[in-house]
């Protein structure tokens, strides 16, 4: 049984990849500022178990980090605290910088202080890892695809910040031979995603009668995986994976947005069809473009086939995401218990 440190575990994919690793019989120590982002609720059938433990703290905390480091006896640290929406990106830069810069820094300081103190036995095995996104390689046109060895090139606020922070892993892992690992993957779907993301936006709107706005004309691309195949990667890589390295991940579901919210209302057709007898596509509305939107996001992710053994679960997206549906269907409580905060 090993001992992780989860930053950021409240959110959707930390609290996903928790329970992963809760299931796989290790120990889960989850520190999160909980911010608008972050729900206890995405944690709660674990709250009981005895492998579980949650620290409310932020990551750009040096005393708070450094403590849960030396008093849990970390043996991996994943890092997935973010502010993670381009929108809000766009809004209120300097939020991203703080958390996904300054925040990383101190992770990684307080990290490389506890790793220099450990036992040879234990060092050998310490992986720091900083979880990223394809966001950071910029936009592609209509062909291609992104791989490690791709230039970043980031072009929102967001983005721009993710990759800062991962230059500063890399940075650590050359100068001060801290053993991090760095992965990039592509849009994540699945349960207990913040309703400001795309699925479960739409989802919420379609349920609610109200319009579903599709930015520009709906044409750009995303390379959509499963949330529980990109935990599964991440894992691999803690397992297989060699320090200094980055590994890629997607979907090997490129769909456009139009299409994701097209395949969302036809699900929702045949599940609860409207009163009014009228489809969910007709609630489509086009509204104006994100800024700088990119074009399309698409992973060759054959270095993490190769090397970790990575393999997705859900290869049809159509299939992961009517699985997805159910799964906020069956849990409207989460979705009122989330919003209801207020904090959308
Ligand atoms: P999320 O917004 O759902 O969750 C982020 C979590 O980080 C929240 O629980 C929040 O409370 C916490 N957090 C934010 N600032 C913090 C701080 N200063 N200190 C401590 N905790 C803080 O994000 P997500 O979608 O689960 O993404 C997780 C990570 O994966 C992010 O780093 C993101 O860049 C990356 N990623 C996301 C996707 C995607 O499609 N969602 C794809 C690739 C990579």
């Amino acid at each position: 049984m090993k001992t992780f440190l989860i930053s950021g575990g409240a959110g959707f994919i930390g609290a996903n990849f928790t329970e992963l690793i809760i299931n796989q019989g290790h120990r889960a120590v989850v520190l999160d500022a909980l911010t608008y982002a972050g729900h206890l609720e995405n944690l709660e059938a674990l709250s009981k178990n005895s492998q579980y433990k949650f620290v409310k703290a932020d990551i750009r905390d040096q005393k708070a980090v450094a403590k849960v480091l030396a008093e849990e006896k970390i043996d991996f640290v994943v890092n997935f605290a973010a502010e993670s929406h381009v929108d809000r990106s766009i809004e209120n830069p300097n939020i991203f910088v703080e958390t996904n810069v300054m925040g990383v820094a101190n992770m990684l300081s307080c990290s490389l202080a506890y790793y220099e103190k450990m036992a040879p036995a234990q060092k050998s095995q310490f992986r720091f890892v900083q979880v990223s996104t394809d966001e950071v390689f910029g936009s592609l046109g209509d062909s291609g695809y992104f791989t490690e060895k791709t230039p970043y090139a980031p072009n929102s606020p967001y983005s721009a910040s993710k990759a800062a922070g991962d230059f500063l892993v890399r940075a650590w892992f050359h100068t001060y031979k801290l053993p991090t690992m760095t992965t990039n993957c592509s849009n994540n779907y699945g349960p207990r995603q913040f309703p400001e993301k795309l699925i479960p936006h739409m989802l919420n709107c379609a349920l609610q009668e109200k319009a579903l706005p599709v930015y520009g004309n709906g044409k750009n691309v995303r390379d959509w995986i499963y949330v529980g195949d990109h935990c599964r990667g991440i894992l691999r890589a803690i397992e297989k994976g060699n320090p200094g390295e980055t590994y890629c991940f997607g979907g090997n579901s490129e769909r456009d947005n139009l299409m994701v919210v097209k395949s969302i209302c036809a699900i929702l057709d045949k599940k609860i069809p409207r009163r009014n007898g009228s489809r969910y596509e007709d609630l489509i509305q086009f509204v104006e473009d994100r800024k700088g939107h990119d074009w399309r996001y698409a992973i060759d992710d054959s270095k993490a086939v190769r090397e970790l053994g990575f393999e997705r679960q859900y290869k049809n997206f159509e299939v992961g995401l009517e699985a997805t549906l159910n799964w906020y269907l069956e849990n409207k409580k989460w979705m009122s218990d989330v919003l209801g905060k207020g904090k959308l």
